[in-house]
């Protein structure tokens, strides 16, 4: 099996089961109990805490520990509306924003929030003269991701982020594609992210708080992170999404330089024909997502078992539905049904991408020949 599925997660790194290991073995105490056992459970999550922190590059916040990153973007939405006061009470985001934040947004919407979903431009971009008009003293957050995870392209995040302060409101970013692939952007006041996308766990996301800009708790009971969030931690979770952020922090260049030579190598390889959905130059190079005429990407997907690779994000795939990033870049539907989704990172080998990239051309060269 060739794995070019990075960005609906990715394999997790040997240091980091290692790391686990323990954890899930004879250290199983409650991190949050008295015992000695506890405490020493208690000091390994404030470590992985540290290493996340340090990670992010983020200053003047903190880092809470959540079950998802789905998590903690619901904590950021509801929380920061509920804890609003005065007549700050819109939500402003974009149309190309994952079903974690989108339909979190029509939720809120759903119970009296004033909210806009603003479009993108063909590149997949957020439009700044038009965020510009929308932004006045009743909006409260604007949420804005940073890499989008089907398309791959960055959003203008520092601009976005200088624009909305200047009015006054706060900035949320869903940095789950980016955390561990690129530098994160230093304006947003909340941040979410996953270990599961950066070879760590399933099962753990976090929330980065700027100092009192914490939202309002989303999970109550016994307060574990800082009182702000409710529910027992697991160690062996926050120890390998900590090992996990070590290592991509350490290896961030040579990570870094690695994804540039396999996107070189798979446009190479797949050769012409291809289109790129999405910005060429605003984007993360680990996410290849490229169409081409006439092209059933299903059937793609059906006839290349050994190799996984997808439509567009994982939680839309099977839906049946056209992708909502896609028609909202201006695709119509049969150049959405046309388009695939190579993500690749860390342990993909060059050999490996352009075997890959070499089947998937020839398919859809026979393909485009069996439907003439
Ligand atoms: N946001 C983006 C951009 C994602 O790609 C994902 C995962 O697919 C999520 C949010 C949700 O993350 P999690 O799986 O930790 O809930």
């Amino acid at each position: 099996m060739t794995y070019l599925d990075y960005q609906a997660t990715t394999p997790i790194a040997p240091e980091v089961a290692r790391a686990m290991h323990p954890w899930n073995e004879e250290k199983f105490a409650n991190p949050h109990s008295p015992s000695r056992w506890g405490h020493e459970a208690a000091a390994a999550i404030e470590v992985a805490r540290k290493q996340v922190e340090k990670a992010t590059g983020l200053k003047g916040g903190t880092v809470a520990f959540t079950g998802s990153a789905t998590e903690a973007l619901n904590w950021a939405l509801k929380g920061t509306v509920e804890k609003a006061t005065g007549k700050r009470s819109r939500v402003i985001t974009v149309a190309t924003e994952h079903a974690a934040v989108l339909d979190t947004c029509e939720w809120l919407a759903g119970q009296g929030v004033d909210l806009t979903v603003l479009p993108v431009d063909r590149e997949g971009r957020l439009n700044l003269d038009l965020l510009q008009r929308e932004l006045d003293d009743r909006v409260l957050l604007v949420a804005v991701m940073t890499v989008n995870n089907e398309i791959g392209v960055r959003e203008p995040l520092t601009a976005i982020s200088e624009m909305a302060h200047k009015a006054g409101a706060l900035v949320l970013t869903d940095a789950v594609q980016a955390f561990g692939r690129v530098e994160l952007c230093k304006g947003p006041d909340l941040v979410a992210i996953s270990a599961h996308k950066i070879h760590g766990p399933k099962g753990i996301g976090a929330l980065w708080m700027r100092k009192g800009k914490e939202p309002a708790p989303l999970i109550h009971g016994g307060g574990q992170e800082q009182g702000l969030r409710s529910g027992t931690l697991s160690p062996a979770l926050c120890v390998g999404f900590g090992a996990a952020a070590k290592l991509a922090d350490e290896r961030s260049t040579r990570d870094y330089d690695h994804v540039q030579r396999l996107w070189t190598t798979a446009i190479q390889t797949l050769g012409p024909g291809w289109v790129i959905n999405g910005s060429k130059e605003h984007r993360y190079h680990g996410n290849l997502n490229a169409r081409r005429e006439g092209l059933d990407g299903a059937r793609l997907i059906a006839d290349l078992r050994d190799v996984a690779f997808s439509l567009g994000s994982a939680c839309g795939s099977g839906s049946g539905r056209p992708s909502h990033v896609l028609r909202a870049l201006g695709l119509d539907y049969k150049q959405a049904r046309s388009s695939i989704r190579l993500g690749f990172g860390r342990y993909t080998t060059q050999q490996e991408l352009v075997d890959a990239c070499r089947r998937i051309a020839a398919h859809a060269i026979l393909q485009e020949k069996l439907d003439a």
